[in-house]
């Protein structure tokens, strides 16, 4: 703890470290980004963003890095995902060399979105032969569910409702 007021607002109580500037920073001048503000980014653990920030860090740095982030997702969630069993509807569309490799995600959903986040930011609109494995993985005495994935870049253009597979649905 530091005895340096907060060098935001100089409230003589600042216990806060911002950890791109290092001020002293008040609890009312601090933001926090935590592992869910850029949930689906590829950010490593060597340059994630997660930590707290004066605000006049978090408005220079953070906010600027949402915005790309959120453009980025929109685009992610617009990305179409053909799973490595749909070699039929895919067999046409052109792959590229871009591949994508995700070995740690608790959950599936969250896995695909990630890797369709990478496919976005490098330019893709669809990922194909998407392939999505479950694990139980030992931790010591826990057991912890694992999913890992890995998946292919692709450009679809004119996409249009035979390829699309949300279509086929039919559970019945
Ligand atoms: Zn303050
Ligand atoms: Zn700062």
């Amino acid at each position: 703890m530091s005895n340096s007021p907060c060098a935001i607002c100089n409230a003589s109580k600042a216990p806060n470290t911002c950890r791109s500037c290092d001020s002293s920073i008040c609890k009312s001048c601090l933001e926090f980004v935590s592992d869910e503000t850029f949930e689906f980014a590829d950010y490593t653990e060597a340059n994630s963003p997660i930590g707290s920030y004066c605000s006049s860090c978090y408005t220079t740095e953070i906010v600027p890095a949402l915005e790309t982030y959120n453009e980025i997702l929109e685009r992610a969630k617009e990305v179409t995902v053909f799973s490595a069993d749909q070699g039929k509807e895919t067999r046409l569309i052109k792959r590229s060399d871009l591949k994508f490799q995700i070995d740690e995600c608790e959950d599936k959903d969250v896995l695909t979105m990630r890797l369709a986040y990478m496919a976005a930011k490098a330019g893709y609109n669809t990922l194909v032969d998407v392939d999505l494995v479950y694990s139980k993985v030992r931790d010591g005495s826990f057991k912890l569910s694992n999913w890992r994935g890995t998946a292919t870049a692709a450009n679809m253009t004119g996409r249009g409702p035979v390829t699309n597979p949300n279509r086929r649905s039919p559970s019945r």
